[in-house]
């Protein structure tokens, strides 16, 4: 029997070493280091893809024509990937267990006309095609359904399928048969993602690729897949709302930061073309502790609703938490109200959600954020109809954001009749919608004075 080699791996990065280490020499993480037994037999060629011929061409005669992209019929998918899928490209689609990502790939296949292959190590085929029979009235009979974890299996069901695209769900299911660790771990993820990107080079077919993350992300795959791969969306959203938002964290074929919005139902995800006002939960109007901002994801303006809860401590150090938002910005803001505005917070309990389970990235919503806060403390709610648009500096100055314009514009498509931004934004030109009123103001007491007076 051959001997069994063991290795230890990085959760975060993947980096393989001898032994174990307190800290990742790649990169830098702490008790990131798992032991994993990675080969049965020592052997030379572990790849089950064949080598394509390649030899060096020259760099003149290389034809710099870029290969037409797939265009799916989902046009969300379309614009969030840059016009279409790439032939050959490998897309990681991440996202926490029971979100949707099988359904809006499921969703995918179903639409596409035309060969296509689902590789399920997650449910059995009859369960996928109850799944498949809500989602569609139709199943097209182009449509490939295999169980296979094994991916020497797979690999050899693609070449002789040919596939227009191929899903595989999920990455930790996968096994490769010279790896001996449990499917899921990193050696296993490593090599069967290889595989994959090497099938995927070498015959043009487009891979979409499961990986589930924990609510902290802390499971080792996805992390490390994160590199491997040329595109990767994140499935965001909260169990308890129809939303869900499917962000571009990597692209190497297109822009990332844009984002597209589905609506879950009954017979699948639908796009959301038009976003505007989704995050709004149609709270009470005379609720306090709640705040509209308008914040830009990729180029789309969205309003979002920031609730606060202030309350006195219970115990000694009082307890700050947030959801959807940085805690470390949070923490940041709450000092500036402590310090330059003169707000006593530093007794209090402070919670913060944002509404939709969406997790924000703008820094311009922190003048909503902060009125959510002081709009509970003082418990008087904001008028209806009113919005924020700033980023609050360390000094405490209501700060300018990126195009404001657009943000004005949206909030008055919305109906919205007051808008508060930043005094210093110099981009506001004069042709602002009338329905609107825009109140520029330079420090956070101004909003208060004139909204709790
Ligand atoms: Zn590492």
């Amino acid at each position: 029997m051959a001997k069994l080699k063991k290795a230890f791996f990085c959760s975060n990065c993947g980096y393989e070493a001898s032994k174990w280490q307190g800290k990742c020499p790649a990169c830098n993480q702490w008790n990131t280091f798992t032991e994993e037994i990675i080969s049965k037999q020592k052997s030379s060629s572990t790849s089950f893809v064949a080598k394509a011929e390649s030899h060096p061409n020259k760099l003149v005669e290389v034809n710099s024509e870029e290969k037409p992209r797939i265009i799916l019929k989902d046009a969300e998918l379309n614009r969030l990937m840059g016009g279409g899928i790439m032939p050959g490209s490998v897309v990681l689609l991440g996202g926490e267990p029971g979100i949707g990502k099988s359904t809006l790939l499921l969703q995918l296949l179903l639409q596409f006309h035309q060969e296509v292959l689902y590789v399920s190590g997650e449910e059995s085929s009859l369960q996928i095609k109850d799944r498949a029979s809500r989602i569609s009235s139709t199943i097209p009979n182009t449509f490939y359904i295999s169980a296979e974890t094994d991916i020497g299996q797979i690999v050899k069901y693609a070449n002789e399928l040919k596939p227009k695209l191929l899903v595989i769900d999920s990455i930790q299911t996968l096994q490769h048969e010279l790896i001996d660790s449990v499917p899921g771990s990193i050696s296993q993820i490593r090599a069967c993602c290889g595989e994959l990107i090497k099938l995927a080079k070498t015959t043009d077919i487009p891979i979409f690729v499961i990986g589930h993350i924990t609510k902290d992300g802390q499971i080792a795959g996805p992390k490390l897949l994160e590199h491997m791969v040329d595109v990767v969306l994140q499935f965001e959203g909260d169990h308890q709302y129809f939303l869900r938002l499917l962000r571009g964290v990597k692209n190497r074929f297109g822009n990332t930061n844009e984002i597209a919005l589905y609506e879950m139902q009954q017979g699948g995800l639908n796009p959301v073309a038009n976003p505007g006002e989704v995050f709004i939960s149609g709270k009470d109007e005379n609720l306090s502790g709640t705040a509209t901002g308008i914040i830009l994801e990729g180029v789309r303006p969205l309003l979002i609703e920031s609730q606060a809860l202030v309350s006195s401590a219970v115990y000694g150090t009082p307890q700050r938490s947030a959801t959807g938002f940085d805690v470390k910005r949070l923490n940041m803001l709450l000092a500036v109200l402590e310090k330059r505005c003169g707000f006593k917070l530093g007794a209090k309990d402070v919670f913060l959600n944002i509404a939709g389970g969406f997790k924000i990235n703008d820094t311009g919503s922190d003048l909503a954020v902060v009125m959510a806060i002081l709009s509970s403390a003082a418990d008087i709610s904001i008028p209806a109809k009113t919005a924020f648009a700033a980023e609050i500096g360390l000094t405490g100055e209501v700060r300018p954001v990126t195009r404001l314009n657009q943000r004005i514009s949206e909030a008055a498509k919305l109906g919205y009749k007051q808008l508060f931004v930043s005094k210093y934004a110099k981009n506001i030109d004069g042709d602002l919608p009338q329905s609107i009123e825009v109140v520029p103001i330079s420090q956070i007491n101004e909003a208060v004075a004139r909204l709790f007076a």
